[in-house]
């Protein structure tokens, strides 16, 4: 059994909490890494360090740490990469997932989650934390942002490409680009 996997902003790094949320592997590719979401207690602490539950003592709502949930998380989060792997190569949205979002978002919608006039939503419970996941993931798919999503060339984390230039190919410089830099440095320094 794995050990609860302990959260750093290393791991948001996205600029959107849908595509966070399908960076919750280890890498996608070449080859799917260990699962991150491991046990439900991962999960409510990955809602907590991305704000999408209440800190644990302001006691609104109850927090649901069944296996139910994880399995319900880890199928949104598959939703995902389906539909998110179609935006980056541009193919129509597999349309099958995308209701997956809607029934997802459907089920917390009514006891789980507050929508104030702003559109600023706020989850009381683990079920209510994937409904604003489904709702910010249907958001990205119907309205798009400016930015283009991505996945980085090396582990295959999703992101917004906010960089001026929209060539950003790494889901961050720290991990993934410095690696890949010094690949290439070895590979042009073979004996170094
Ligand atoms: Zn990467």
């Amino acid at each position: 059994m794995s050990a609860e996997t302990v959260w750093t902003d290393d791991h948001f790094i996205a600029g959107d909490a849908a595509l966070d949320f399908a960076n919750t592997v280890y890498r996608r590719t070449p080859e799917l890494g260990a699962d991150l979401l491991n046990s439900a207690g991962s999960l409510t602490a990955w809602l907590h360090h991305a704000k999408l539950l209440p800190p644990p003592e302001a006691g609104r709502g109850s927090v649901d740490d069944s296996a139910a949930a994880l399995a319900e998380a880890r199928h949104l989060r598959q939703l995902f990469w389906v539909i998110f792997d179609a935006q980056i190569d541009g193919r129509d949205m597999p349309t099958d997932a995308l209701a997956g979002l809607f029934d997802q978002a459907c089920r917390g919608l009514v006891s789980d989650v507050a929508i104030g006039p702003d559109g600023a939503m706020t989850p009381f419970t683990v079920h209510g934390g994937l409904t604003v996941l489904a709702l910010q993931g249907i958001r990205l798919v119907l309205s798009p942002p400016p930015q283009p999503v991505r996945a980085c060339d090396r582990c295959g984390w999703f992101y917004l490409d906010t960089s001026r230039s929209r060539r950003r190919r790494w889901c961050s410089m720290k991990t993934c680009g410095n690696q890949a830099k010094a690949a290439r440095y070895r590979s042009a320094h073979p004996t170094a």
